[in-house]
């Protein structure tokens, strides 16, 4: 049995999900006509009470036409040190934008008003001008931990009463949403843009949307048309995007239960110094300092398990939709017998 925990991006379409792309209706989207898409825009629009999105080929696309959208050349952007948006976007904040990042230290990711607001820059010429908070729900490198919207409220505060704008990095927010019990209609009024994946826990095979007000998605429907993503018949992609919202929500507790007693497995094994609590879908593990990372990566793919490495010390087991009950109970067995 081949059990793949290297991503939440590796599933594969279901049968229902195929049969919902094959009889998608589609337009030219360029054009605004794809019915399909301006379906799943409206309906994540409405969801969290945005007024507008916009259906993006990924997540890094559709974070960075939202920093493109909120910030001016010369602006600093203000995220945690492990943000994807700085780490694993091939440096577009500069490069799109030509805005530089203050990096903080979150707490696994999570940030704080108390954390932001020494680091927002007076009105100074010498200081580049601080115009966009980046929050990431879930943390991907902070193990999948989540912020709840307690959490998020006073950084809203503080954002608007010092005029800066607030953007969220969604890639897992579903996983979040049904960690903490919160509910996507009252994520609207806190952010100017929300990006969402769909191409993660919700398993459809590309894209993402991001969420803002009507005035930004004109703008950002520009961004996406400069930077090449203006899609025509795309539909069969949004189709893939409403299953998933309709089918692959609630069923993330059961990747986030996967995880759990993954970890717990984990725990245990001779191999592993300690495993970061789990809230969602992600584990994160360091390995006994006896062991190099490659070596146990290796030894476990012999055994069909596969995943990666997020440091020099670091593991990662992600559970998804193509994770099944049967192949974590696989798992533990392999984890359990380990020897290496
Ligand atoms: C996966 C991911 C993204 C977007 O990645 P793409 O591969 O470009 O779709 C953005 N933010 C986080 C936290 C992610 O995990």
């Amino acid at each position: 049995m081949r059990i793949d925990f290297r991503s939440d991006t590796v599933t594969k379409p279901t049968a229902g999900m195929l049969d919902a792309m094959m009889s998608a209706k589609v337009g030219d989207d360029v054009f605004g006509e794809d019915p399909t898409v301006n379906e799943l825009e409206k309906k994540l629009a409405d969801m969290f009470n945005m007024e507008a999105a916009l259906f993006c080929p990924s997540g890094t696309m559709s974070n960075q036409i939202a920093i493109k959208c909120f910030t001016n050349p010369m602006d600093e952007v203000i995220c945690d040190q492990t943000a994807h948006v700085y780490r694993y976007e091939g440096g577009g904040i500069a490069y799109n934008s030509l805005a530089s990042v203050r990096l903080l230290n979150g707490e696994r990711g999570i940030l704080t008003p108390e954390m932001i607001e020494p680091e927002i820059n007076d009105d100074n010429i010498h200081y580049p001008n601080s115009s966009l908070v980046v929050l990431e729900n879930t943390v991907n490198k902070g193990g999948g931990k989540c912020y709840s919207l307690s959490q998020i409220e006073p950084i809203h505060h503080l954002c608007a009463v010092k005029g800066l704008k607030l953007h969220l990095d969604g890639a897992r927010l579903f996983n979040a949403l049904v960690a903490t019990g919160d509910e996507a209609k009252d994520y609207g009024k806190y952010f100017h843009g929300i990006s969402i994946c769909l191409s993660k826990g919700l398993g459809a095979p590309v894209g993402s949307v991001f969420l803002s007000s009507n005035e930004i998605i004109k703008k950002a429907t520009k961004i996406r048309k400069v930077l090449g993503g203006g899609m025509r018949q795309a539909g069969f992609l949004a189709a893939a995007g409403i299953y998933a919202l309709d089918h692959h929500v609630n069923r993330l507790a059961d990747d986030h239960a996967h995880a759990k007693t993954l970890a717990l497995a984990l725990s245990e094994a001779n191999f592993v110094s300690s495993v970061m609590p789990v809230e969602t879908n992600i584990v994160l593990f360091d390995v006994t300092p006896n062991y190099k990372v490659e070596q146990v990566i290796k030894a476990l793919e012999a055994k069909g398990i596969f995943c990666n490495s997020t440091s020099t010390k670091t593991i990662r087991f992600v559970t998804h939709l193509d994770i099944t009950a049967t192949m974590v109970d696989e798992a533990i067995e392999i984890i359990k017998k380990m020897n290496i």
